[in-house]
């Protein structure tokens, strides 16, 4: 009977067959699971992009894949898909804005007249500075060219804004992507609104013939008078003070000057968030950041300022993934080389769980499950070179850990590895854990089977997995319901996405079971309302 059994059960299906009367999918990875929903996909092609592909779908397949559900998405309703995407640029929830871009201009090359006005009208809010709208550009071309309504939006873009922050991004972004601003003004051709604007557009276009000793007359404009300073700066103080006084970017610094530890103090001071994380390592190979200097002081002192950090939309990715090349002390390529400044390091770290904002505890009882199979070994974090979704997802989990009392943490692939990682541990020595942990076959029931053979208390489980799952001999959803029936307890389960593939773990129709992705900063929150209600 047990043969039979095994065959056809409503208990246990192998992972490798669909359940009975469900509407499983075959995933990726030759097992089943749910598909989710278009407006699911947006959200995770949001969220995680597809650059670098997964383990086992190359880079042009999974885009093209998540292009094909955003398009069904402005299909369906185009506006709605428009809103979706201003709403997780906006609120710095991604990693990356690329997707948001990719994808508004997807709404702008294949919607319908309402979906192409309402994309270019979010146009200056989902591309906020002069990079993100060139860009754009590069996509827009791809896509389907410049219908008079896009360009005028780009004429928008410039003529709406300040035009001292016109000249602000004239300066700091004049081309990227093969196309210039200079392009998308001669495109658009807007008709300047007043004359700060034409003489902006002009130094954009044109250049200026020349730029006496003397400030601009207009305040607005100095940004673009310091910049052709800056040029022809032949002393360090004079940069210097152009530097300070103007708020010039360090795009207006060439290269030979950037060696000068006082050049880089004078950028330190109006340097954004995300510029201060990405040149930590720079500012401390010229000798500015040291153990104790007044530099490091201030650094320290903004990357442990929360509303700081929030309010700047610098993400945890960016952070962690500062975190473990800064602490390696040289870079990707291993050509520039450095020592590390230690109160930099635990800095990085406090950041971190600060860029997620505040999760509220749940006060239940939780296990967090990590997927650390080889497919989440070879899946890049968001298309970072230095970071696996394997090492991503344990640091995803300390900041559900570190706020809740009851905690426990696991590592599977097709066993269990009970991991000692507590909320007090540096994020890198996890990563460091998780990059030697695993590296086998995938069965995402293996935490909740866990629980069920050790009759575990447990109110939530939180599984972090590209949920690729087919080695095991009982599907996940299955699991929690024995487990909810064995144990009297009606646990919850949380499917975190650490890709942005096609399939999930969690049942649809179980009210019970929720999907969320990862790496959105709102995540840890979503999961902590979910498993309190
Ligand atoms: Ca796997």
């Amino acid at each position: 009977m047990t043969k039979y059994l095994r065959a056809f059960s409503r208990r246990a299906t192998p992972q490798s067959l669909p359940i009975h009367g469900s509407t499983q999918v075959l995933d990726n990875a030759g097992g089943y699971a749910w598909a989710i929903d278009d407006w699911g996909r947006l959200d995770r092609f949001l969220v995680l992009g597809s650059e670098g592909g997964t383990y086992y779908v190359g880079e042009t397949k999974l885009t093209r894949d998540n292009a094909e559900a955003v398009l069904r998405c402005i299909e369906a309703d185009g506006r709605r898909a428009v809103g979706r995407i201003v709403e997780i640029s906006e609120s710095g929830r991604a990693p990356k804005q690329d997707p948001a871009i990719f994808a508004l201009a997807l709404c702008s090359a294949f919607g319908d007249d309402a979906t192409r006005a309402a994309a270019h009208r979010a146009l200056p809010r989902v591309c906020r500075y002069g990079t993100t709208l060139l860009h754009f550009a590069a996509y827009a071309q791809e896509l389907r060219g410049w219908g008079r309504g896009l360009r005028r939006a780009v004429g928008g873009w410039f003529n709406d804004r300040p035009a001292k922050d016109v000249s602000y991004q004239a300066a700091k972004y004049q081309s990227r992507d093969g196309w210039a601003l200079a392009d998308l003004l001669r495109l658009a051709h807007p008709v300047p609104p007043d004359e700060a604007h034409r003489i902006a557009y002009g130094w954009i276009v044109d250049g200026w013939p020349g730029v006496g000793e003397e400030p601009h007359p207009d305040e607005a404009l100095r940004v673009l008078w310091a910049f052709e300073r800056a040029k022809r700066a032949t002393d360090t103080r004079e940069l210097v003070s152009l530097i300070r006084d103007y708020d010039l970017p360090h795009e207006g610094v060439t290269s030979e000057w950037k060696t000068r530890p006082e050049v880089w103090e004078a950028m330190l001071e109006s340097m954004g968030m995300t510029a201060m994380v990405r040149n930590l390592a720079t500012m401390t190979r010229v000798g500015l950041l040291a153990p104790a200097s007044e530099a490091t002081k201030v650094v320290v002192g903004r990357l442990r300022d929360g509303g700081r950090l929030r309010k700047a939309r610098v993400h945890p990715i960016a952070l962690l993934s500062a975190l473990t090349t800064y602490r390696s002390g040289h870079s990707a390529k291993g050509d520039a080389t450095w020592e590390p400044v230690a109160a930099i390091v635990d800095a990085l770290n406090d950041a971190f769980y600060a860029s997620f904002g505040s999760v509220t505890p749940t006060g239940k009882r939780l296990l967090l499950g990590l997927d650390v199979s080889g497919s989440m070994a070879g899946t890049r974090c968001a298309g970072l070179q230095t970071l696996q979704a394997r090492e991503a997802c344990g640091a995803m989990a300390l900041v559900t850990s570190s706020v809740e009392k009851t905690c426990t943490v696991v590592g599977f692939d097709t066993r269990v590895y009970p991991l000692a990682i507590s909320p007090r541990q540096r994020l890198d020595d996890v990563v460091g854990v998780l990059a030697k942990t695993g590296g086998g076959g995938t069965d995402c029931a293996l935490p909740i089977r866990h629980a069920i053979d050790r009759r575990l208390a447990v109110d939530g489980f939180v599984i972090y997995t590209d949920s690729e799952t087919w080695a095991g001999s009982q599907h996940p959803a299955e699991a929690i319901r024995e487990y909810r029936r064995k144990l009297g307890i009606p646990a919850k389960l949380v499917v975190v996405a650490m890709a942005a593939t096609r399939v999930t773990i969690a049942d649809p129709d179980d009210a019970g079971q929720l999907n969320v992705v990862g790496f959105d900063t709102a995540a840890p929150e979503l999961i902590a309302d979910f498993l309190r209600s």
